[in-house]
């Protein structure tokens, strides 16, 4: 073994084997493999090897085309078959709304380029003659779909990479990481040490092992896992006989069940309600390749539902139950990229699906490593994405809902009950008390969503279409755009930034200008490739002892990721103070026309127009309580954003409530928050501004200063403003009915083969999306097909704009059309059906502004 290594990765299971042959295909051919025992002596030994493509996160589905793409390659390369079935898939419906999931699934597939396809019960039937098609309403196919050999193909991937030069070791378990001074890894193994720039934890069922090496607690929790395999049956047999095929793969959502051939018979997997985790705390180092106890009894009732809707399987034998521990993070999806507060540490963890989504994650980290990039967009697996409420207890809550879930149907309206409360204000028992408040998960902290009506119940109806807070939502709206209004805001990320190098640090960081003392900027964030990393809010608190001191308000959810970001380039001279306030720091924003006069009720100083404009930043006591105001809000008009410590948040909040009383003041939720910026045509962070856009596609020029110095992606976004950006972010006035746009619904337009020039796909992988070739001529929602309509974007956010009373979307079309604000032009799909929209460039509610500024 040798003992220096570019990069060392620590297991060997078909995700460590994916990375590092990712690595070495990227030119890293100085990177080791570390394997405490055997390949796939984790999970991958004993996977059912089925792979598909449908994933809730359009990237993560991405990603796992990418994954079966890759197969050949390595099959080729390593000269060592992966034993591939690409047998295609049925996913079945046994309800509208498991339908309408569908639809949803299946338009989100097609700007994604997926093929796949809506089918009748009995169209399902003739592929898979095993089912009672009688329990059905309908079908999606997939013909990205199949199984594979995991062990062979997980030896594929570690033969491609040694053929690239990589070394594997096995047998030697890694015991020990340190870090020296100047970085260097120091991985300490039964065998010897081995310095490393840098380290990946592929630990898989001990990734957490691993990360407790260098001091984390990675949310990821093992759960057991069960499938069975028949005997040979005759109907499976009779079907390959008189097909010359084998049998599709099925998803029966209703049963839970997963089913598929093999051999002569079939493999039938659960996600049973009754889920049950492995090894909560710890994993044996001595646990490898043996199995656990099948428990039938808590998979009986998925099976039941199975043997009715598959009656063959009644009277198939059952040759072996199969129970093995795989590894999950409490969303379900992958934990991947480097970990905030440490250098040179990466995980490629927590992947579920090993064998659909070890290829994508292996691709992500590997350009990640080596480029600096994951290349494409990876939120929905960044480690970032959990902050430290995600602890050991959070993760067994989070995960065994998750399992237990995994084939239910998550309806845009849904909040998840698992591991809630975690994170709480001050206010929490007075909005739930005497509020009725509706609460929502905000990146583990309890945020109002909406308030319903008294005499009612506080909880959603949860629905693909309009819900009952439709009605309650609007009231919201409109009495703030009428008068006055109050939300919590403590889900804002906030940060403090301060010392004699800060405005420095900032101004290399950001693409606006900085504020002068007392006032505030917008302004985005970009990396060096010129996409949007961040979009904060920067207010100037003004000098203290000679150092600046700059507060900043940014997206909760990329806390971790902005942190990590921030500390990557923070100046290692001591010059530059940085600090994450969590919720140590909370804030109430008060909105509407009568906001000035209800807040004037509550302080001691002039906050007159002229004295206190828009834009301005202030410290100031409100109802006696030390406060910071920033005289701006989300919601578009008059308003005032107050941060407080939480100890004096409801002293505050309480004499806002006193104060506005004579105006008729109301409590409003984030849905209504989030309905006012949609008639202002503001975007959203993760939904409009994400890394794979720039600044001018993302419509952000007004915030972005190429002559003001240099600042990091300056050069790129130069260039993007030169060429003119490829893309538009445009909003949508939409004719819909009784369901809003969510996300991730395809853009029609009536274009004919007009060419756009090649375009990448919004998340990756370098497929043209819209050129001339691909013109699109698919069977419409209502069945017409019609070559002149074609997909050309995507919608990213949207829903009802309750003051002007119209449907909006958000999303990205070729820069080409969008300031076309014909009707007739565009249609948006939303559950399979078509809706004439057409494109507002300005804003419907107050275009020029002045609601703000009054
Ligand atoms: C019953 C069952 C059915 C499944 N069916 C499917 C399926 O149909 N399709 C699918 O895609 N996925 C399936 N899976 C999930 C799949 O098995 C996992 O997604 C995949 O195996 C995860 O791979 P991994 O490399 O992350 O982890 P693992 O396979 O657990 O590999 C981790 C490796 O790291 C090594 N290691 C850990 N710590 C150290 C250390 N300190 N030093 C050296 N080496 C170390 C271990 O020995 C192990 O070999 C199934 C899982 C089970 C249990």
């Amino acid at each position: 073994m040798k003992s220096h290594a570019k990069a060392v990765v620590i297991g060997g299971g078909v995700v460590g084997c994916s990375v590092l042959y990712h690595l070495a295909r990227a030119g890293w051919s100085d990177v080791m493999l570390i394997e405490r025992s055997e390949l796939t002596s984790g999970s991958s030994w004993h996977a059912a090897g089925g792979f598909h493509t449908l994933n809730g996160d359009p990237n993560v589905a991405r990603l796992q085309a990418y994954t079966v793409q890759l197969y050949r390659e390595i099959e080729e390369l390593s000269g060592q078959p992966c034993g591939l079935h690409l047998t295609g898939g049925v996913m079945l419906a046994d309800s509208p709304e498991r339908m309408d999931f569908l639809r949803l699934a299946h338009a989100k597939g097609r700007y994604l380029g997926m093929e796949t396809e809506l089918i009748t019960p009995s169209e399902a039937k003739s592929m898979f003659p095993l089912m009672d098609e009688r329990h059905f309403v309908g079908a999606m196919w997939d013909p990205v779909e199949g199984h594979l050999d995991p062990s062979g193909t997980t030896h594929a991937y570690a033969k491609a990479a040694r053929k690239l030069g990589a070394e594997i070791v096995l047998r030697n378990r890694v015991t020990e990481l340190t870090q020296a001074i100047d970085g260097t890894w120091k991985v300490v193994t039964e065998q010897g040490t081995v310095e490393a720039e840098h380290v990946v934890n592929c630990g898989g069922l001990w990734a957490r092992e691993v990360g407790r090496m260098a001091g984390l607690e990675l949310p990821l929790l093992a759960m057991e896992h069960m499938y069975l395999l028949t005997e040979p049956m005759p109907e499976v047999e009779a079907f390959n006989r008189e097909t010359g095929r084998e049998m599709i793969g099925v998803i029966d959502f209703k049963g839970e069940i997963y089913t598929r051939q093999e051999r002569n018979g079939i493999l039938l997997g659960t996600y049973e309600k009754a889920a049950r985790p492995w090894s909560p705390r710890e994993t044996p180092w001595d646990f490898g390749h043996e199995l656990l106890e099948p428990d039938i009894d808590r998979i009986a009732p998925s099976l039941e539902v199975g043997f009715r809707h598959f009656p063959a399987l009644e009277n198939a034998g059952i040759k072996q139950v199969i129970n093995g521990p795989f590894t999950f993070a409490p969303d379900g999806n992958p934990l991947v990229g480097p970990v905030q507060g440490l250098t040179n540490y990466w995980v490629a963890c927590a992947v579920m699906a090993g064998f659909s989504q070890g290829g994508g994650v292996g691709l992500a980290l590997a350009n990640w490593m080596v480029e600096g990039d994951p290349g494409f967009d990876v939120w929905g697996m960044d480690v970032a994405r959990f902050g430290e409420w995600a602890s050991l207890r959070y993760t067994n809550a989070k995960v065994r809902e998750n399992y237990s879930r995994r084939f239910s149907i998550r309806f845009p309206n849904e909040e998840l009950p698992a591991a809630r409360p975690a994170q709480t204000t001050p206010l929490y028992d007075i909005m739930l008390r005497d509020n009725n408040a509706v609460m929502g998960d905000s990146w583990g902290l309890e945020t109002p969503l909406w308030f319903a009506p008294e005499g009612t119940e506080p909880k959603d109806i949860v629905s693909f279409h309009r819900s009952n807070d439709f009605a309650p939502v609007g009231q919201e709206v409109r009495a703030v755009r009428e008068s006055v209004g109050i939300t919590e805001i403590a889900n804002f990320a906030k940060y403090e930034i301060s010392g004699t190098g800060a405005r420095a640090f900032l101004d290399h960081l950001m693409t606006n200008r900085l504020p002068k003392p007392g006032r505030i900027v917008l302004t985005p964030m970009l990396n060096e490739f010129g996409r949007l990393i961040g979009d904060f809010t920067i207010a100037n608190r003004g000098p203290k002892d000679g150092a600046d001191r700059f507060m900043v308000w940014g997206s909760s959810a990329a806390q971790i990721y902005h942190m990590r970001w921030f500390e990557k380039h923070l100046p290692r001279d001591g010059t530059v103070h940085l600090h994450r306030f969590d919720q140590t720091l909370v804030g109430l924003s008060l909105a509407g026309p009568k906001s000035r006069a209800v807040l004037e009720k509550c302080v001691d100083v002039d906050i007159s127009k002229d004295a206190f404009r828009f834009m301005d930043f202030r410290e100031m006591a409100v109802a006696g309580a030390p406060c910071m105001v920033n005289r701006l809000t989300y919601t578009g008009d008059l308003g005032y954003e107050i941060w407080m410590p939480p100890a004096y948040q409801r002293l505050v909040y309480a004499a806002l409530k006193e104060a506005g009383a004579e105006f008729g003041i109301v409590d409003f939720g984030m849905r209504a928050l989030l309905s006012m910026r949609l008639e202002k045509n503001f975007p959203t962070w993760f939904r409009e501004l994400r890394p794979i856009y720039g600044p001018f596609e993302g419509a952000m020029e007004r915030f972005v200063k190429l002559d003001k110095g240099d600042f990091i992606g300056r050069e790129a976004a130069k260039r993007e403003e030169r060429e003119g950006p490829r893309l538009r972010r445009v909003s949508f006035i939409v004719e819909a009915e009784d369901a809003d746009v969510m996300g991730d619904e395809p853009i029609w337009a009536k274009v004919g083969d007009q060419d756009f020039g090649t375009v990448e796909p919004p998340h990756g992988y370098g497929a043209p999306r819209f050129d001339a070739q691909g013109v699109e001529t698919t069977t419409t929602g209502n069945g017409i097909v019609d070559s002149d309509w074609r997909v050309v974007g995507w919608v990213t956010s949207g829903g009802y704009a309750h003051s002007v009373e119209k449907s909006m979307a958000q999303g990205y079309v070729p820069a080409a059309l969008s300031q076309d604000e014909s009707a007739g032009l565009f249609e948006i799909e939303i559950l399979g059906r078509r809706r004439p929209a057409r494109i507002a460039v300005a804003p419907p509610f107050d275009c020029e502004g002045r609601r703000m500024r009054a």
